[in-house]
């Protein structure tokens, strides 16, 4: 927080969030800070709050109307929001981030209430740094950006995607305990191609068509200058970029400054965490497996990426790798007689025989496992997933594409359809199935696990880049912390309720990898997990 908030009195300091305890003011603070008569006169707990909260949450109808009040909770009292949250977030993940932070982007501006965040865009254009320098916390260490382009599976919601950063940055602090003072949500407003955000009159964005081309990585670059130079040891994370910008500007910034892109990297990190649980129930090595992915996007490009990384640490080369990761597109299976493929397809465009459908290609290639990241519903039929079976003993079935309606399959069907032995995860949750007198419990590939974790260890020691080599750290570390209890309900993720344990324990690997690449800023402790630990905010009044 800023100097001077530490010094604020009467309502300036009940409208200052991060200051705020409410009714939880006690009678000695309520005498130091000037606050009688202006609280009612008892005095209540943080357990007396949280009921109260509890009880208002649940009486909203609708997910929209919980998010509101959860956001309206935040902008009152945020260490009361965290606890509400950290208690209750199996609950209310879903309601401050997917599924109902995308309905509530698409309502953004008809909602909007108070200002949260920077909003930067092209007319402030050469005086972005001016811009940055009105945030007034000087100690930020995590920026989500976006740009609002394809805001989960909606598309453009131009600078409507602010929800995006906003509910990202509540999840690093509720799952990985970054100091919420210490986070900044920002969204870079570049226009938007969104017809029915154009025509409406409520829209808080430009009305104009998005900047493309050499302006727009003129403006991105300026924005990326600015804001490492007033934050030099903050990490930024991209999030929901379209593929055109994505991938280009990972690559351009990856080795220039403290960045990643969740879309990429944390997804592909939380799937390579559940193949390696995987491969502890079927047994094999993760360099025998052959993978077939739906869709070859951010997340499934991304998520071959660092398969091929981890198979080459594993031992096989690049072009071996390579060879074990497969897709196919909207246009049939990614092969070398295609023409027009984009460039991050063409690494896995293998010498093959066209093939048209996903059946096909499973008949054709006689994968391990089929990955699930196109966006579309109902694509992994009985016939797909009754091939997998039997070509496999325990065939990997991974439908990650949210929400529940883009899910590739259900739950039940992947058990059904493989008489149980199907090990399966999926993007959105899954209630625990019952088939043949046995609970399967459906894990749930949330990049949650991930980039909190993440995030945590490369603040805690300064890192000067997010490489590749954390990610593949996060995904070890998660997938050890997968209980055999777990494994036997076919669960390949821990419960979501230990989440601030994998995330200091994720934080600890991510840690030692900048130690071990020389990219860490401050001295290494002599206890490097207690370190961690120690670092993470809890939701108490102090
Ligand atoms: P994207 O738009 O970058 O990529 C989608 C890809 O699917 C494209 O290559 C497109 O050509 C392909 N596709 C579209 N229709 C197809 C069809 N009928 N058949 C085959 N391929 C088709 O999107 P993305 O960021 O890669 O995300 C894809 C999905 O993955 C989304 O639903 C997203 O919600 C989900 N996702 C899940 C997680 C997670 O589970 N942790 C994380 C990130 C993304």
């Amino acid at each position: 927080m800023s100097d001077t908030d530490t010094q604020l009195t009467g309502v300036d300091l009940l409208h200052n969030p991060l200051l705020n305890h409410g009714t939880a003011f006690t009678e000695e603070e309520r005498d130091a800070y000037k606050l009688r008569g202006l609280l009612p006169p008892r005095v209540f707990t943080q357990e007396r709050q949280v009921q109260r909260s509890l009880g208002n949450y649940r009486k909203k109808l609708t997910d929209l109307e919980r998010y509101i009040y959860l956001i309206s909770l935040e902008d009152r009292n945020e260490t009361l929001f965290y606890r509400l949250v950290m208690d209750n977030l199996e609950e209310m993940m879903p309601i401050i981030y997917t599924p109902t932070v995308g309905k509530a982007c698409q309502e953004f501006a008809h909602i909007f209430r108070r200002p949260r965040g920077l909003y930067i865009s092209t007319e402030d254009k050469g005086r972005i740094a001016e811009i940055i320098a009105n945030w007034p916390h000087d100690d930020v260490e995590v920026i989500v950006v976006t740009d609002g382009e394809r805001i989960l599976g909606l598309g453009d919601l131009g600078i409507n995607g602010m929800g995006i950063p906003v509910g990202k940055l509540s999840l690093y602090t509720a799952c990985a305990g970054i100091h919420p003072a210490k986070t900044l949500p920002i969204t870079l407003d570049v226009g938007t191609e969104n017809e029915k955000l154009l025509a409406d009159p409520l829209y808080i964005g430009l009305p104009q068509r998005r900047v493309r081309g050499a302006e727009y990585d003129a403006f991105v670059d300026e924005f990326m200058t600015a804001v490492s130079t007033r934050y030099p040891n903050a990490m930024i994370q991209f999030e929901d970029f379209a593929n055109l910008n994505a991938f280009r500007l990972l690559h351009k910034y990856r080795n220039a400054y403290c960045t990643f892109n969740d879309d990429i990297q944390g997804t592909a990190s939380v799937t390579l965490a559940g193949i390696y649980s995987a491969l502890r129930l079927t047994g094999g090595k993760l360099t025998e497996q052959k993978l077939l992915f739906l869709g070859a996007g951010e997340a499934g490009i991304g998520i071959a990426d660092l398969i091929v990384s981890a198979m080459m640490d594993e031992g096989l080369s690049e072009a071996e790798a390579r060879q074990r990761c497969w897709f196919v597109d909207s246009r049939g299976l990614v092969e070398s007689s295609r023409t027009n493929l984009a460039d991050h397809k063409l690494p896995y465009a293998h010498d093959f025989a066209p093939q048209t459908d996903f059946l096909a290609a499973v008949n054709a290639l006689q994968p391990t496992g089929i990955i699930g990241v196109s966006g579309m519903g109902q694509m992994f039929t009985q016939p797909i997933v009754a091939a997998m079976a039997k070509i496999n003993e325990r065939p990997i079935v991974f439908a990650l594409s949210n929400p529940t309606s883009n899910s590739e399959c259900t739950a039940e069907e992947a058990y059904t359809w493989s008489d149980g032995r199907a090990i399966f995860a999926s993007g959105s949750p899954f209630d625990p199935v019952e088939y043949k007198g046995q609970t399967y419990v459906p894990g749930q590939g949330n990049n949650s696990y991930i980039f909190p974790g993440v995030g945590l260890g490369v603040v805690a020691v300064k890192a000067r880049h997010v490489p590749d080599e954390m990610f593949m750290a996060a995904a070890r570390t998660l997938a050890q912390l997968v209980t055999e209890e777990d494994l036997a309900k076919g669960r390949v993720y821990p419960s979501l309720k230990r989440i601030r344990e994998v995330s200091a324990a994720i934080g600890t690997a991510v840690a030692e990898i900048a130690y071990a690449k020389n990219l860490a800023r401050v001295t290494r402790p002599d206890n490097l997990p207690a370190f961690i630990e120690a670092q993470m905010f809890q939701p108490v009044y102090d």
